[in-house]
């Protein structure tokens, strides 16, 4: 139950002074639902005025507050001219105050004539005349003067920056004294302020690290919510895997592990023989080999007596994988299927069955394997493929579905700077594959502009011409599947004026059965150029393509780069990535094309894609702003978590978990943000 002393806080907002009908869409548009989300409606920025005593020309440009008389209104004399009010000063000087529209006949009540106001607004010279457009306060005398600065909030079509500021000036009048769950040592060092004073200071003062405490709340939040899930999965215990090495042995490999993957998977070993389940992050560059490493995890599994499952994120690669593992599994006595959303009726029932009663005993699919109507016999281990997206609620869920908790592994390209991996996952244990198989070339990447497209071409051809393949990756179109596929298309239309049927293309609208032929016609070289969308951004292995061609790589994030490029320098000879840029673009996006061509460090590109992209679109949700948290910017995720991390830390460890003093404090700050699934643990015991 959420604690009384929040009840203020839930309010919901229509229950407030003067929120009428009218009001209540722009507040909903802006998602100003309670009074929580108005205290915490910051400012985007802020209006300074200058107090002048009479009106002068060499204020035109400023925001000023002058007393006027007022002494005569004009109407436009039709409806579309503003209607003009004139106000004079004390030494006689005019000004005219304009009003557009509707906002006319409101003005002349405002405003009557030989009556004194104070007033402020942007003045501007138009003509000989001063003039002030839609001034933003209108004050009779005995009311108060407008603030010499003022904050400008973010506004939706119905509601007025004053009617803004009135409402969040409501809010935070009812903000109640709340504890501090802040560790005192850090509270201290940080100087910071206390949760009341923080967020009343921010609707008043210009400084920008006033709200370091408040993103540093909503962290800790998201980072003690991320523990408590994992304590109760601990508490709930999973299934010890000691495989006894039967089918391992059995594996026929056409080449020897790297040490970099022997080390990986004796860590991941160690792991799942414990009860303790586990919750470990495989980082691997593209191409390092994490398919084999996950493939020894789940045959352990299933040597335990246990069942398997490989979520990957596409459905292209889910069948990928299933072929692939089929392949190096064959000979062995393991029954391995396919799920995904695609496979309906028969094929369907009959896979939910085989993994009911255990005989299917490696699982690989889409997300639909952890959907509601599919239940395991036994599901020890679930390995996650580039899934940036399996949160804190998908843990829980999955949770649900195995003997005691599944020991999760999850397994990414992107490498995921620390700080937005705490983000998403929490505090989890990381493996790292830092060696690639031996035999590789490094991909070498020119950049080169749109404007010798033709050029291009003609390498192309020469490279189909020795027997080789390629990839041809289209513009990415902002919002719009619609015309990236139109994109696809016609360019494959354009190139196959020149290479004839040796062209085929592949999109994200094709059919599922239609992919899968057009993958396996390019894996058989039956087609060399495969234009494509992005869809082919991730796993897809067709070691004989040795050539990338990108479009309009500077629309690219630099780690959808990284992975695209990883497409190629699959076999052992030297392999290409041209990265085709627009012929005018500015200077960041040329640097972040040069640190492209400069290096093949997954970790240092992944550092600066965050740098300039945020945390919302790394962790796939795409749309940039999209972060998963409301308070705390993407610097201040960089800045803060690690700190949020350690202070959930301790709370949990040294100061006495959520039933000491600082911990009934921790639990307000976990309602306060709603922090689901944190909270569902709290429910939950
Ligand atoms: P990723 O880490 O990108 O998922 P994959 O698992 O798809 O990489 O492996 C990339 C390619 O490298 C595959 O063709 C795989 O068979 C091959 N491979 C994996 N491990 C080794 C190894 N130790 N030696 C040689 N080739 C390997
Ligand atoms: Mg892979």
């Amino acid at each position: 139950m959420r604690p009384d002393i929040l009840n203020p806080l839930f309010t919901e907002t229509g229950a407030l002074k003067g929120v009428g009908p009218g009001l209540a869409k722009p507040l909903d548009r802006l998602g100003l639902t309670r009074v929580r989300d108005l205290a915490y409606h910051f400012p985007a920025g802020w209006t300074y005025r200058k107090q002048v005593p009479l009106l002068d020309a060499a204020d035109v440009g400023q925001n000023i507050i002058v007393r006027l008389v007022i002494v005569d209104h004009k109407s436009g004399g039709n409806a579309r001219a503003p209607t003009r009010i004139h106000g004079c000063d004390a030494e006689g000087n005019y000004v005219s105050l304009v009003f557009f529209g509707r906002n006319a006949g409101w003005a002349r009540k405002q405003l009557p004539i030989g009556e004194e106001r104070t007033i402020s607004g942007k003045l501007e010279q138009y003509g000989q005349e001063l003039q002030i457009i839609h001034p933003d306060h209108i004050v009779a005398g005995g009311e108060a003067v407008p603030a010499i600065m003022e904050p400008v909030y973010p506004l939706s079509e119905g509601l007025t920056n004053n009617r803004a500021g009135q409402l969040v000036a409501q809010a935070l009048e009812k903000l109640p004294d709340l504890p501090e769950w802040i560790e005192p040592g850090l509270f201290a060092q940080k100087g910071w302020k206390g949760w009341r004073e923080a967020l009343a200071s921010v609707h008043r003062k210009e400084d920008a690290s006033l709200q370091d405490r408040l993103a540093y709340d909503e962290l800790f939040a998201n980072q003690l919510a991320m523990r408590l899930v994992r304590a109760a999965l601990d508490k709930r215990r999973g299934t010890p895997i000691t495989g006894d090495g039967r089918l391992v042995g059995q594996l026929q490999m056409p080449f020897a592990l790297t040490g970099a993957q022997r080390r990986v998977i004796s860590e991941i070993e160690g792991d799942i023989a414990q009860p303790r389940p586990m919750l470990r992050l495989l980082q691997g560059d593209v191409g390092s080999g994490k398919t084999m490493v996950a493939l020894h995890a789940l045959l352990r599994a299933v040597e335990a007596g246990l069942q398997g499952a490989l979520l990957a994120p596409t459905e292209i690669l889910a069948r990928q994988h299933f072929a692939n593992l089929q392949k190096m599994l064959a000979g062995l006595p393991i029954n391995i299927a396919v799920l995904t959303g695609r496979d309906k009726g028969r094929a369907r029932e009959s896979t939910l069955m085989g993994l009911a009663d255990g005989s299917i005993h490696i699982l690989v699919g889409t997300h639909a394997i952890f959907q509601e109507a599919v239940t395991y016999k036994a599901l020890g281990l679930a390995v996650i493929d580039e899934q940036h997206r399996f949160g804190v609620s998908q843990r829980l869920m999955l949770s649900k579905k195995g003997r005691g908790v599944p020991h999760l592994l999850v397994m990414t390209a992107t490498p995921i700077p620390r700080s937005l991996a705490l983000a998403a996952y929490g505090d989890m244990d990381v493996s790292q594959i830092d060696e690639m198989p031996p035999g590789r070339t490094p991909v070498e990447t020119l950049v080169m502009s749109q404007e010798r497209l033709g050029e291009l071409v003609d390498g192309v051809a020469r490279h189909l011409s020795s027997g080789k393949q390629a990839f041809w990756v289209c513009p990415l179109v902002e919002e719009s599947e619609h015309s990236d596929l139109a994109a696809a298309e016609q360019r494959a239309a354009e190139l196959r004026l020149r290479f004839g049927d040796q062209v085929a293309v592949i999109h994200g609208r094709m059919k599922g059965p239609e992919k899968d032929a057009v993958m396996e016609a390019f894996a058989a070289a039956k087609t060399r150029l495969l234009v494509a969308t992005t869809v082919i951004e991730v796993g897809v292995d067709v070691p004989n393509a040795s050539l990338m061609v990108v479009e309009a790589a500077d629309r690219f994030g630099l780690a959808q780069l990284h992975q695209l490029r990883g497409r190629v320098g699959r076999g052992s000879e030297q392999s290409r990535c041209i990265l085709v840029r627009s012929p005018h673009i500015g200077e960041t996006a040329r640097a972040r094309l040069a640190l492209m061509r400069e290096t093949n460090d997954g970790f240092r590109i992944a550092e600066e894609d965050l740098k300039l992209r945020g945390a919302g679109e790394m962790l796939g949700t795409r749309q940039s702003g999209d972060s998963p948290f409301r308070v705390a910017t993407n610097e201040q995720v960089r800045e803060l978590i690690g700190a949020a991390s350690a202070d959930a830390r301790l709370l949990l460890d040294r100061d006495g978990g959520l039933d000491g003093a600082r911990g009934a404090a921790a639990r307000i700050a976990l309602y306060l943000f709603e922090r689901d699934a944190g909270v569902a643990t709290l429910r939950s015991g």
